[in-house]
């Protein structure tokens, strides 16, 4: 099949497990993850198609997927594809109680920073009453601060970018978890998701859900960082629509579609380079929204 010169990223939701419970969670559990010899064909067309730049694996947890290094250790990567992973952290620090610290566990840090450009921590707020509103664990914040510090104090080399979920519960709070960001010099992007109301529950929807001028307030004030370390970009309601490409655990490709996530291959059976010929897929905007060099 032609490869037209397009290149694309792309997220893989590699597996709906998770080990945290957050309230406004939008994976599937409905679909069931594949074995790695499954996925191993997949990655391999992936990095084979030429026509994808970054793969970032999320989840669920991706580090809840069963063999997830043995996959990713078993096929090449071509040096022109870079990985990305997307984590909540609680596997790279257990906190233990007597000593009241957080013990990272450096092989799985070493495992990590080996197969993957950029680390992604996911963290809503800087203030845990915050985050437990939004419904992450009692010690995300001290979690992810203590990730933090050990990387800057161990491997302030490594590419590490921070998803921010902003709703009407943490919107106001989004300043506080700037400064917090900041003082780590080696986080290079931070990325600001709206609260898409994607949730199957009308009650959740409600809770979270952000109003326009809310949204804008917390757009504003990002677009008034002045910060050359940090390049900050921000998903409002229009910026999903057509430009994700979305892997999910079974093998299928989503695509958002007018605020429905539409399936649009399986590649399984299907080639990824027949994305050049979705309709639902928007290359133009896709390049825009996520043309950052990696
Ligand atoms: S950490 Fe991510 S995948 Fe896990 S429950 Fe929270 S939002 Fe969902």
């Amino acid at each position: 099949m032609e490869n037209k010169g397009s290149k694309f990223n792309m997220c893989w939701d590699i597996t709906s497990k998770c080990n945290e419970d957050c309230k406004f969670c939008y994976r599937n559990k409905l679909k069931k993850d594949l074995s790695v010899a499954e996925n191993r064909r997949i990655l391999k067309s992936l990095y084979d198609s030429n026509i994808i730049n970054k793969i970032t694996i999320c989840g669920g947890e991706p580090l809840m997927y069963q063999g997830l290094f043995e996959l990713l250790e078993s096929v090449n990567k071509p040096d022109d594809v870079s990985l990305s992973i997307v984590t909540n952290g609680i596997k790279l620090a257990k906190y233990d109680s007597h000593t009241k610290k957080f013990i990272i566990d450096k092989d799985l840090m070493n495992r990590i920073i080996k197969h993957f450009k950029w680390i992604c921590f996911s963290i809503d707020s800087s203030n845990q009453d915050i985050e437990n509103l939004v419904g992450r664990n009692n010690l995300h914040v001290e979690r992810i601060r203590a990730i933090l510090d050990y990387l800057k104090e161990n491997n302030s080399d490594v590419c590490i970018k921070i998803n921010s979920l902003v709703s009407e519960q943490n919107y106001f709070e989004i300043p506080k978890l700037y400064e917090f960001i900041s003082k780590y010099k080696f986080i290079k992007r931070w990325k600001l998701f709206r609260y898409l109301g994607d949730n199957n529950s009308k009650e959740i929807n409600d809770y979270y859900e952000i109003k326009d001028l809310k949204f804008e307030e917390v757009k504003n004030f990002a677009k008034s960082i002045e910060n050359e370390n940090i390049k900050i970009s921000i998903n409002d309601i229009d910026t999903y629509n057509g430009t994700y490409i979305m892997l999910k655990q079974d093998g299928t490709v989503e695509i958002s579609n007018d605020g429905e996530l539409k399936e649009v291959l399986d590649l399984k059976a299907d080639d990824i380079r027949q994305i050049n010929n979705i309709k639902e897929f928007n290359k133009e905007k896709h390049k825009k929204t996520h043309g950052v060099k990696f």
